[in-house]
């Protein structure tokens, strides 16, 4: 009987253009697909409740997906490496191919597969695929590591593979007898209360033929405007592929192949295409960042912020940021999106990340936290690496004393208050002059609007200029 491999699918929820499974099928036999859903290897952080929901439809559809290819998925949970260790010794298993994660835990994980499977003398192969370039790739001239976005995205740019991705195999050998495999609903990844994720699932489809279908969608219209528009939260100007990119549903090689097919036939939108593959230079850039400083995920890049008196203040204004109650619009707009859809727009989350570090004064690791717990696309690495950006101490990070005003953010990127009346509700009747400072607004255009300040909509949870005059002062005393 030809001895059968194990392919891994962990951060790669794909068939197409999974160099590991197309190994595992193109050269040996029967190919065993397992995915283990892991809370227990060390350092490893558990999931997020909307990432889990996410999860929960993704595999489905892998299994689905894998079904008709004469295969299936066997699902594990634990530790990776018992898991494997005894799928290897059920199965009697010859290879263990896998595609690569660049977050610490990750790298522990494998070094302990890799460990055990050496003892057990079982190939085991990794290969890439959830980035456009592996990190050891890309260098500095002096072969240091990049820390700065610009010429990290020069060098890198120019060393990426843009040939064809390969595409998913028609069929799958399978096995003579399949190993047991845990029921995918059992995993504990549905939403607790259950109807709490309805408004999310009426926003995505997870999957690969949906993701796919997201990028077609996005290259045959929204690409065209994307320089343009992609800051304005109203409009629908940027792909939404974060989470399908995040559980690997699609690759970034794919991604890059089809916008630079569709700019070659299409003049028009080579300005939005190539704009919108330097944002994905910056997905590279986070993970990166994290590979060559695994330290970043709770330390801040620039020393100096470890001592940054961060505020130990009242958590009922934390409460009202992440329920969008702060009297500020824009905030509360986004904070409300990512409630009810497990995603915010990045102009937004830029806006709501800096009051909550700037204005409230509170830690990062604060927000990184919510935003882990409640983003569809949370990623380890862009979500530290962008947390940090915001707060002013990441590597390449927008300047501490550089203080996003939600005002007039909301009044350059939402002129008439299209995306605040979308999602606060109670603020749709007021005028656009008012609507993203209804507190300056006169008694009876609040009343005309029927809001009723501290009642229908909360007032202002603080004095902008008292915060500003605060955060200066807290940055004032680390460069001291
Ligand atoms: C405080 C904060 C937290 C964030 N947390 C996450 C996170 O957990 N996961 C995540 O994927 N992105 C995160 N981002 C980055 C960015 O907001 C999202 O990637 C983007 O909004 C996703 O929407 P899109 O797919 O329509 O992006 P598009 O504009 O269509 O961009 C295409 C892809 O490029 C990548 N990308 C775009 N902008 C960025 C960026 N600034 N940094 C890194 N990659 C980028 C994403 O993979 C994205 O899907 C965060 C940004 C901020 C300010």
């Amino acid at each position: 009987m030809a001895s059968a491999t194990i392919v891994l699918f962990s951060n790669t929820l794909r068939l197409a253009d999974n160099a590991a499974l197309l190994a595992a099928v193109v050269t040996r036999g029967p190919v065993i697909p397992v995915y283990i859903f892991d809370e227990q290897s060390p350092k490893v952080r558990p999931l997020g409740a909307a990432s889990k929901w996410w999860l929960l439809q993704s595999l489905k559809a892998l299994r689905d997906d894998l079904r008709r290819c004469g295969s299936d998925l066997i699902v594990r949970s634990g530790n990776t490496t018992d898991c494997i260790a005894k799928l290897v010794a059920e199965v009697g298993a010859t290879g263990v191919f896998l595609t690569r994660g660049y977050t610490p835990a990750a790298a522990m994980s494998e070094q302990s597969l890799h460990e055990m499977l050496e003892k057990k003398n079982v190939q085991c192969r990794r290969f890439g695929g959830h980035l456009l370039l592996e990190p050891e790739m890309v260098r500095t001239k002096t072969d240091t590591k990049y820390t700065v976005f610009t010429p990290f995205w020069r060098t890198a740019s120019e060393l990426i593979d843009a040939t064809e991705p390969q595409p998913a195999p028609k069929a799958i050998p399978a096995p003579e007898h399949w190993p047991t495999s845990e029921a995918i609903d059992s995993l504990g990844l549905e939403p607790k209360p259950a109807h709490w994720a309805e408004p999310i699932a009426a926003h995505w489809q997870p999957g690969e033929v949906a993701a796919r279908e997201r990028l077609a969608d996005f290259l045959d219209g929204p690409v065209q405007s994307y320089k343009q528009a992609r800051d304005f939260p109203a409009t629908n100007a940027t792909s939404s592929l974060s989470p399908h990119l995040a559980f690997g549903e699609i690759s970034p090689r794919t991604l890059w192949f089809e916008a630079k097919k569709h700019m070659a036939a299409n003049e028009a939108i080579v300005t939005g295409g190539a704009h919108f593959l330097r944002e994905l230079g910056w997905r590279e850039f986070s993970a990166h960042l994290l590979f060559n400083f695994p330290n970043m995920q709770s330390h801040p890049m620039r020393e100096q912020f470890n001592k940054f008196p961060w505020g130990e203040g009242n958590s009922d204004l934390v409460h009202a940021w992440q329920k969008g109650q702060t009297g500020f619009p824009i905030i509360d707009a986004g904070m409300r999106q990512l409630w009810q859809t497990g995603w915010m727009h990045n102009r937004v989350r830029m806006i709501a990340a800096s009051f909550l570090v700037k204005d409230l004064l509170w830690h990062w690791h604060e927000g990184e936290a919510w935003f882990w717990d409640t983003l569809v696309d949370a990623d380890f690495a862009n979500n530290i690496a962008s947390w940090q950006w915001v707060a002013g101490c990441g590597a390449d990070a927008s300047p501490y004393f550089r203080i996003f005003n939600p005002t007039t953010q909301g009044e350059k990127f939402d002129k008439a208050g299209e995306y605040v009346r979308r999602f606060v509700p109670e603020l749709a009747a007021m005028p656009d002059k008012y609507i993203h400072c209804p507190s300056s607004a006169p008694e009876d255009v609040l009343e005309l609007a029927g809001v009723t300040l501290g009642e229908t909509y909360p007032k202002p949870i603080i004095d902008r200029k008292k915060a500003r005059a605060a955060a200066l002062a807290a940055l004032a005393s680390i460069k001291n």
